[in-house]
């Protein structure tokens, strides 16, 4: 498994910031959660900052964790990553409806389906 982020509470690797934790099962929820989670994860760009620790930096945190010793966020920062955080989140196109998506062919096929009954009709 790739390392890409810390459990907040445990210290166990796991695949993604608000991955499910493989040690101890913590799903980040809240936004401070999320925060922490962001902030004991790999260094990633988002818009125009950076949020997150090295590589070498999540090793260490994840021993201290494991070892007992929570690792100390800083509150501001927390709060930091937050807006930060959410301010990315504002500036992403909203992801496409999935329904929407599939309504919009539904549309389609039944005015195609229409089109060709009215045509057969017509020419009978
Ligand atoms: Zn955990």
């Amino acid at each position: 498994m790739k390392k890409k982020a810390v459990c907040v509470r445990c210290g166990a690797f796991k695949k993604a910031a608000f991955a499910r934790c493989p040690g101890c099962g913590l799903i980040p929820e809240t936004d401070f959660e999320a925060a922490r989670a962001l902030i004991l994860s790999e260094k990633t760009v988002y818009g125009a900052v950076e949020i997150g620790r090295t590589p070498e930096e999540l090793e260490e945190i994840s021993e201290n964790i494991q070892k007992g010793r929570p690792y100390p966020i800083d509150g501001e920062e927390q709060n930091r990553v937050v807006r930060e955080y959410w301010n990315y989140l504002k500036s992403q196109p909203p992801p496409q409806h999935r329904l929407g998506r599939y309504l919009k062919w539904g549309v389609l096929l039944i005015v195609l389906f229409s089109a060709s009954a009215l045509l057969g009709w017509w020419l009978l």
